[in-house]
């Protein structure tokens, strides 16, 4: 009998697996199925909206072309959906040739100025104590936190306020994942200003990823299941090996038991950042939700406490203060919002990348994508994105948390920051998102509280996630799921094909060093 692959969440994690399975592991597609919770499959890289009930998604993604190895070899097999001759990777290569980043406007200031951005705004205790950072082991990192290492004047330089705000760091997130995105994203430095490095995909990324990675998946015959939660999964010991035998989930108001047989393979997403979310909307804040409300955690501790080697999910899952932050999605039928900003900013759309306020309560950013960002935007109709890291702060404009503010309130704490007339924002709609976890992964963990994409004691489940362990690897990352579900495939199937390795742009301490002095000139 054929072997089978239940895959459980639909997130980019789990669709890069499937595909790995057909293109590499010679499965058929009707012989995967996916089983996920909500309506839509894509997880985190949701979007969706018409210009009648608003545009929405979590989160805008930056790529680039010097890293995210395994996710260009993934979608350099996908066909894009609007240019069928070319792969995604193509399409995303052309596209980029035609919008460089190249942000005038990265940081802004109370009075709205610009900042100077260009000498990062280091002393020299900063230099020598990020230095150090920089080449501590991880073991010796443990699970210390930044704060452990850079001094409270380090959180004020015109650096941290780039880079914090680039990849949502918080002072006191895991210093090992700080490290990690030092030497990633050592490239990154000489030209954080102006974001010069950073790649986009030509529209929000479940347009531009999700619908064509499904649809190769589903011309192959995948069945994708969705409003499907799993609530628990049976197993057994073979010897010391942990060994799926069924999956039960609860399916249109039905609890359902699938039976998993000798060769079966169970590809699990354990955790999700963007569980527990919830959107609001132009009259109304987004409900708080919280761990009850979640899917992803309540199974990986189900099955952390039979089996140490699947690690440890309450390193990530038990402070909310420290891992929520809000972001929103604005729908504009009135074009003097995005003229204004073009000339205050310098930038054309999609061109600027994170405009950051650096005096703001909430610590805003917006980023105006190239238009349209939807693919069924109409021309007359333009969409941005924001977000706040501090969205449990009094605004500058809006005497209220964030966390507690509608659309409409948003964009008044927004305008003021910009001092734009309010008009320039009038009819637009403005849909809030909470997001409780969103920077769960960062939290401080030891090397154990994450399982290894296959875990030595596991028989037949793997772990695709940005709660798993890869070696030298940044989670908050599309790259991060998508070589998870490479090295989980290839090494539940044996394949023998190499994962691509993660590009060095660091290829000796001492190179790490000259970068890193250089760019604190
Ligand atoms: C605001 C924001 C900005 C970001 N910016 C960037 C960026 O600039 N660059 C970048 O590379 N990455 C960025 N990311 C990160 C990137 O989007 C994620 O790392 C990636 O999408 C995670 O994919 P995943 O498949 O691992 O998990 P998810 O997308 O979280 O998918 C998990 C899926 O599993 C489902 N599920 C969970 N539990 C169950 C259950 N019990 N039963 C059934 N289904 C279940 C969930 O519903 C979900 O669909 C950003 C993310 C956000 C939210």
């Amino acid at each position: 009998m054929k072997s089978k692959a239940y895959l459980i969440g639909g997130g980019i994690g789990t669709l890069a697996a499937a595909a790995f399975l057909i293109r590499d592991g010679g499965f058929a597609g009707e012989d995967i199925c996916l089983l996920e919770a909500a309506s839509s499959l894509g997880g985190s890289l949701d979007g969706s909206g018409n210009p009648e009930r608003g545009y929405s998604l979590r989160g805008g993604r930056m790529f680039t072309f010097d890293n995210y190895e395994c996710t260009w070899d993934l979608f350099k097999s996908i066909p894009s959906i609007h240019r069928p001759s070319k792969s995604v990777f193509e399409e995303t290569v052309d596209f980029n040739e035609r919008h460089k980043s190249n942000s005038q406007a990265r940081l802004v200031d109370a009075q709205r100025a610009k900042v100077p951005v260009a000498s990062m705004g280091f002393s020299m205790q900063d230099r020598v104590e990020l230095l150090e950072l920089a080449g501590t082991s991880e073991v010796e990192l443990a699970d210390s936190r930044i704060t452990d290492w850079l001094s409270p004047e380090f959180f004020h330089t015109e650096f941290w306020a780039m880079w914090a705000t680039t990849f949502a760091f918080q002072p006191w997130h895991s210093a090992v994942e700080f490290k990690r995105y030092l030497h990633r994203f050592m490239m990154e430095f000489p030209r954080i200003e102006t974001l010069g490095g950073v790649r986009r995909t030509v529209y929000n990324q479940y347009d531009s990823m999700v619908l064509p990675l499904q649809r190769w998946l589903e011309e192959r015959g995948v069945r994708f299941i969705n409003g499907c939660t799993v609530t628990d999964i049976d197993y057994k010991f073979e010897g010391a090996k942990f060994t799926v035998t069924a999956i039960d989930c609860h399916f249109h108001e039905r609890f359902e038991h699938i039976e998993v047989q000798g060769d079966d393979i169970v590809i699990l997403q354990n955790g999700s950042m963007t569980d527990a979310s919830s959107v609001g909307s132009i009259q109304s804040a987004p409900t708080k939700l919280g761990k009850a409300d979640s899917r992803a955690w309540a199974l990986w501790e189900k099955l952390a406490a039979v089996n140490p080697d699947f690690g440890n999910p309450s390193a990530f899952n038990s402070s909310i203060a420290e891992s929520s932050w809000e972001s929103f999605t604005v729908t504009l039928k009135n074009p003097e919002f995005i003229e204004r900003m073009v000339d205050f900013s310098g930038n054309e759309p999609g061109t600027g990348g994170l405009v950051t306020f650096t005096d703001s309560n909430w610590l805003m950013s917006i980023v105006i994508p190239f238009q349209p960002y939807f693919a069924n935007q109409p021309a007359d109709v333009q969409v941005f994105w924001g977000y706040a890291l501090f969205p449990d702060r009094v605004g500058n404009y809006v005497a209220k948390p964030m966390a507690d503010c509608n659309g409409e309130e948003i964009l008044t704490e927004l305008c003021g920051h910009l001092r734009f007339d309010r008009t320039t924002t009038t009819g637009a709609n403005c849909i809030p998102c909470y997001m409780p976890y969103i920077t769960s992964m960062f939290m401080p963990r030891v090397k154990t509280d994450r399982p290894l994409p296959v875990p030595d004691s596991s028989k037949n489940l793997a772990f695709v996630s940005q709660f798993v362990e890869i070696p030298d690897d940044v989670v908050f990352t599309v790259e991060y799921s998508v070589r998870a579900a490479q090295m989980a495939v290839y090494k539940l199937l044996g394949i023998e094909k190499t994962v691509p390795p993660i590009l060095r742009h660091d290829k000796s301490l001492q190179t790490q060093l000259d970068v890193l002095v250089k760019a604190m000139r």
